[in-house]
C-alpha cells in the first residue's frame, strides 16, 4: 500500500516574529508540489501570522501541543478549537520534550489526542525510547506501552487522522541519528503493534514518521525505508537551506515508492 509521505517541521521555542515570517515564506515558496504532505509547527504566538504567510501554498500548519479541554480556566494552555481557528490542521502530541521535560504521562497524552481528534485536528503522536531503555533492550516494550496507553479507546476510523512519529529520545537534537536498521526495525514493530491493536488495514494505512537529527545528508536513506513514511524535523526545519532539501528528498522517494 502506498502511503503519502509527510514531512513536518517542529520549530520548538525558536524564532522571533520576523524570523518566523521569513522562514514560513521561504518554505512556502520552496514547496512546489503536493506529492507529499508538508507542515510547519511554529510557536503558538506566531500561528496566525504564519497561517497568513503560507495561505494558498502547499504547506500546512500545526501546533506543538494541544490542551485536553476545549476551553476553561487552564492558564497557559491552548485548545484544539483555538488551533483550528488559527489555521492549524495538526497538533503534535507527546513530544519527548513534553513527555520528559514536562513529565507528561501516557494517560494525559491519550486524553490530549482524544480531545484534538474530537475537535477535528489531525494528530502527530510522538513515541520513542530513552537511551537507557534502548541499552536495556526495552525499546519494544516502551513502544508497546506508549501505543497501548496513548491510543487507548481510539477506533481504526479515528486513526486515519493520526500519524505516529517515532522519535528515539537519544537522537533528538543530539546529531545522533538512528541507523537505517534501527529505524526500520522500530517502524516495522510499531506497524505490527498497530495491526494487533487495530487490525491490518489500520496498520497498513498508518503514516509513521521518523524523528531525530534528520538532516539533508541522511533524509533520503531514512525516507526510502519501507516502513518510514516521512519525518518530524526539529533543528533542520529552522533553516530553509536544510529543510527544503529534506522535502526534496521526500519528493524523490515518494516518486520511487509509488512506482
Ligand atoms: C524534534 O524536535 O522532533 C526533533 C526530531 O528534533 P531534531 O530534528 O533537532 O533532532
Amino acid at each position: 500500500m502506498t502511503r503519502k509521505l509527510f514531512v513536518a517541521g517542529n520549530w520548538k521555542m525558536y524564532t522571533n516574529l520576523a524570523e518566523a515570517k521569513q522562514l514560513a515564506g521561504a518554505i512556502a515558496k520552496g514547496v512546489t508540489t503536493d506529492a507529499m504532505t508538508v507542515a510547519v509547527c511554529p510557536p503558538f504566538p506566531w500561528l496566525t501570522t504564519v497561517a497568513e504567510v503560507i495561505k494558498g501554498s502547499h504547506v500546512k500548519l500545526g501546533g506543538q501541543d494541544c490542551a485536553i479541554e476545549k476551553e476553561g480556566a487552564y492558564t497557559g494552555q491552548v485548545s484544539a478549537p483555538m488551533l483550528l481557528d488559527a489555521g492549524c490542521q495538526y497538533a503534535i502530541i507527546g513530544h519527548s520534550e513534553r513527555r520528559h521535560g514536562l513529565n507528561e504521562k501516557d494517560e494525559l497524552l491519550n486524553k490530549k489526542a482524544h480531545g484534538a481528534l474530537a475537535a477535528g485536528l489531525e494528530v502527530i503522536f510522538c513515541i520513542g525510547e530513552l537511551l537507557a531503555e534502548r541499552e536495556g533492550n526495552q525499546t519494544e516494550s516502551v513502544l508497546e506501552r506508549q501505543l497501548a496507553l496513548g491510543l487507548a479507546g481510539m477506533t481504526a476510523e479515528q486513526l486515519k487522522k493520526l500519524v505516529i512519529a517515532y522519535e528515539p529520545v537519544w537522537a533528538i537534537g543530539t546529531g545522533k541519528v538512528a541507523t537505517e536498521q534501527q529505524a526500520q526495525d522500530a517502524h516495522a514493530f510499531i506497524r505490527q503493534t498497530i495491526a494487533k491493536q487495530f487490525g491490518k488495514p489500520a496498520a497498513d494505512g498508518m503514516v509513521i514518521q521518523y524523528g531525530g537529527s534528520v538532516k539533508p545528508d541522511n533524509a533520503a536513506k531514512l525516507l526510502a525505508l519501507p516502513d518510514v513514511d516521512g519525518c518530524l524535523v526539529g533543528g533542520a526545519s529552522l533553516k530553509p537551506e536544510l529543510f527544503l532539501p529534506i522535502i526534496q528528498a521526500g519528493v524523490d522517494v515518494a516518486g520511487k515508492k509509488s512506482s
